[in-house]
């Protein structure tokens, strides 16, 4: 499992790779999910390494909050309000996280079924 020193969705917040982001924060970059499951896909991570959900500490509250509020931003600014739009987590290998540094996945743009997989 990636630590912050081998991680690459690190590399893409410190804007080491070039990822275009579609909106940020003081704690949180959003970018385009790379193999898009919906015409609207977006990923909003914090900018400090957290490997997953279950790893947030009091501490993060703040950060936490703002990846909530930055992954709302960012269906506003993809124009998901009027249609609506989905946030996912996938914790641990029954979810399918197969990158190991939390993300919100923003996905809108069509109907999607089968809320709860
Ligand atoms: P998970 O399955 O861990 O919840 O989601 C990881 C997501 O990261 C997948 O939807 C995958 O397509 C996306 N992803 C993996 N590598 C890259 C990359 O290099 N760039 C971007 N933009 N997305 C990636
Ligand atoms: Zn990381």
């Amino acid at each position: 499992m990636a630590d912050a020193a081998n991680c690459l969705f690190c590399a893409i917040a410190s804007g080491a790779l070039g990822t275009e982001f579609i909106a940020e924060s003081d704690r949180a970059v959003a970018f385009r999910d790379i193999q898009p499951q919906a015409p609207s896909h977006v990923l909003v991570v914090p900018r400090q390494h957290v490997a997953a959900l279950r790893d947030l500490e009091p501490d993060d509250d703040v950060m936490a909050a703002e990846l909530l509020r930055l992954a709302a931003e960012v269906a506003r600014r993809e124009g998901l309000l009027a249609g609506g739009y989905r946030v996912v987590i996938n914790d641990g290998d029954d979810a399918g996280q197969t990158v190991h540094h939390l993300h919100l996945h923003v996905l809108g743009g069509r109907k999607l079924n089968e809320p709860l997989g």
